[in-house]
């Protein structure tokens, strides 16, 4: 297949661009590294098969050739990112998505949505299932990006209907791994980064609200699998281990051996108190389920962290 990925120096953008180059695809990564980096995908520059493109998917997206496939995932997504750039979050949710869309559509390509677990806002239901509308403030502070994402799946359940589009879309819950920025503002990458250093690790409210987090790796082959299928979903991928944000600090203290205190901070407005995925829709259809315990992902990431040339951590831990 010929893939194009928008987003694809970004995080989970930069191992999914990794995971189709590996299997044999040819890649086209479309950002505008606005909250991604050259470095994500530095390694990958070289290799038959993948083409960057500098551009802002949001004023417009042109392939030349063949497409195949387009996985939109441009989008700031942690909420430091998307609170500094409000209206291009809004702009590529919308248009940005109008755009890949459109492009799918020429090329009768199929075209996957990275859509957000934000889409059930502060939810009512737990765990949540598909079928759950959502609980979002349309006017609160996160609006930017959970109401940008839900225009995303109704302009893209939209091409399906009526433009005979075959899309689907995936629901992501939070995920880490390699590449997370150490100061995206998202809590696996702040605790990490802050026990490395022998900082308090800041911990909002009384840390029992909870998350369910997954490992890149395990995300990255549902969307995959999202991609080889013809599911409209929505499809929820996460991993429905839920933990409290008290207990991840506590484990990222373990597994770095750090010493470092923590400290409570007031819990931001309209902060989910928790969020788990039922994952019955993806093991059913996509035949996907995570596989990487929570504390094995956790190491992963950790030795990333250290291994990072820019950071003097390396000292601290075991
Ligand atoms: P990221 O910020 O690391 O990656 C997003 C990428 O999109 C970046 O490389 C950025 O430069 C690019 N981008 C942003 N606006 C663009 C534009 N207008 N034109 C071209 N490129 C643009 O974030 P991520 O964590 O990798 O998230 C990827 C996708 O997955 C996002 O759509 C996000 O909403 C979704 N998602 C991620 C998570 C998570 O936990 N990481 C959870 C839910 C949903």
């Amino acid at each position: 297949m010929r893939v194009v990925v928008t987003g694809g120096a970004g995080f989970v953008g930069s191992h999914l661009c990794e995971a189709l180059l590996g299997r044999g695809d040819d890649v086209v990564c479309v950002d505008n590294l606005s909250t991604g980096s050259a470095e994500n995908i530095a390694a990958l520059r070289d290799q038959r098969g993948f083409t960057f493109v500098h551009a802002d998917v949001s004023t417009g997206l042109e392939v030349p050739g063949r497409v195949d496939a387009v996985a939109h995932l441009a989008s700031p997504a942690s909420p430091a990112d998307y609170q500094r750039l409000p209206l291009q979050t809004l702009a590529v949710g919308s248009r940005g998505t109008e755009h890949a869309l459109d492009l799918a559509r020429r090329h009768e390509a199929r075209f996957v949505l990275a859509s957000t677990s934000e889409v059930y806002g502060d939810p009512r239901i737990h765990p949540q299932p598909e079928e759950y509308w959502g609980h979002v403030n349309p006017v609160g502070p996160r609006s930017v990006y959970d109401e940008a994402k839900r225009y995303a799946e109704a302009v893209t359940a939209a091409y399906a209907r009526h433009a005979g589009t075959n899309a689907g879309i995936v629901r992501i819950f939070n995920t880490y791994g390699p590449r997370l920025r150490p100061h995206d503002g998202r809590v696996v990458s702040s605790f990490i980064r802050q026990a490395l250093a022998g900082e308090p690790l800041t911990l909002f409210g009384d840390g029992q609200q909870t998350r369910s987090f997954c490992f890149v790796d395990d995300l990255v082959r549902g969307i995959v699998a999202m991609l080889d299928s013809r599911e409209p979903g929505p499809v929820n991928l996460g991993n429905p281990d839920e933990r409290t944000v008290a207990e991840l600090a506590g484990l990222v203290l373990h597994i770095t051996g750090s010493s470092s205190s923590v400290r409570n901070l007031p819990l931001p407005t309209d902060d989910p108190v928790r969020r788990c995925p039922v994952i019955d829709r993806a093991l059913e259809r996509l035949a996907w389920k995570p596989e990487t315990g929570l504390e094995e992902g956790l190491r992963a990431t950790v030795s990333w962290f250290r291994s990072r040339p820019a950071q003097p951590l390396a000292a601290v831990g075991p």
